[in-house]
């Protein structure tokens, strides 16, 4: 057969299928085989890695994954994709396909006790739609990944690696830096998908610390500071602390003056270990 990626027969298997392209579901196929291998490069797949993946397609990635990994489980939702990856992956015998939404899956159940013995990574080509919940929920979960390679928008790449007093800073810089390592790999043109997407796209590795790179005595407590700090981005650090979480003004006043922070800065000007010297002080007001 063909390559996956030949237009030709991206569109030849649709068509057999009855299946027109989902914009709902972010369906953005690849077709350029170099794009597919430097992704499943830089994921550093090895022989006896478990990998998931989210959003198979017609399972392009999929095949490639199958021939570097032990095992591959693929979760898509969209049902009429189904009978197509039964036949495009019939030959990759370590492939198991999941039907679902990945954000309403359950990891650990899926995968089983392979995930206890066999070094675990997550590769996809993101649905843009739910990006940000998708890592964000990987690396909040108690799941032993080791690392995670995503085709993401450019965007949401640069947010990740965000540095403070930047505009692309943010919860999510925050919080991916606090979980992870992040590496940008490569840029991918718009070009090489169908339909073509109408933003810049971006491949990241985020390789999950051992323990989180800022020591915080509340980890949820840390979290909700940092996100309360952000919802409101041009309002000031108290005001954004006051309005968004159940502390007292007159006790978040007085832990930013035990920790040195004046309150009418703005969060982003914060690093994480001041978000985490916040939060360890009003630990200390919690219940
Ligand atoms: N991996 C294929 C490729 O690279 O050509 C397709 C990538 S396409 C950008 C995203 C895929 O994710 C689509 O197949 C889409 O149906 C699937 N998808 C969208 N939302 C999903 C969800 N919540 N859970 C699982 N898969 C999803």
């Amino acid at each position: 057969m063909e390559k996956l990626t030949s237009p030709r027969v991206i569109e030849t298997l649709l068509k057999k299928y009855d299946i027109h392209f989902n914009k709902r579901f972010g369906q953005n196929f690849l077709t350029d085989e170099n794009i597919v291998n430097k992704i499943a490069n830089a994921g550093e797949i090895d022989a006896g890695d478990l990998v998931l993946e989210i959003g198979p397609g017609i399972g392009t990635m999929t095949q490639v994954l199958s021939e570097h990994a032990r095992k591959v489980v693929t979760v898509e939702i969209d049902k009429k994709l189904i009978p197509v990856l039964n036949e495009t992956l019939k030959d990759c015998k370590n492939v198991e396909i999941v039907q679902g939404d990945i954000l309403k899956t359950n990891v650990r159940e899926i995968l089983g006790d392979d995930i206890e013995t066999m070094p675990f990574k997550i590769i996809a080509n993101l649905p843009y739609y739910i990006t940000t919940p998708i890592i964000m929920g990987f690396l909040e979960s108690d799941l032993p990944i080791e690392s995670m390679t995503f085709l993401i928008q450019k965007e949401v790449g640069e947010r990740l690696c965000g540095e403070p007093g930047t505009k692309a800073y943010g919860s999510l810089s925050i919080v991916a830096q606090f979980y992870a390592d992040i590496k940008i790999d490569f840029n991918v043109p718009s070009h090489v998908f169908i339909p073509k997407p109408k933003v810049d796209s971006i491949v990241v590795t985020l390789k999950k610390l051992a323990t989180p790179r800022i020591q915080c005595d509340n980890k949820k407590l840390f979290l909700s500071i940092v996100k309360a700090s952000f919802l409101n981005r041009r309002k000031t650090l108290i005001n954004g602390l006051t309005m968004n979480t159940h502390f007292d003004k007159e006790v978040l006043l007085q832990v930013l003056e035990e920790c040195g922070i004046a309150p009418g800065i703005r969060g982003e000007m914060l690093t994480g270990k001041d978000f985490a010297n916040i939060s360890n002080h009003l630990n200390k007001y919690t219940a």
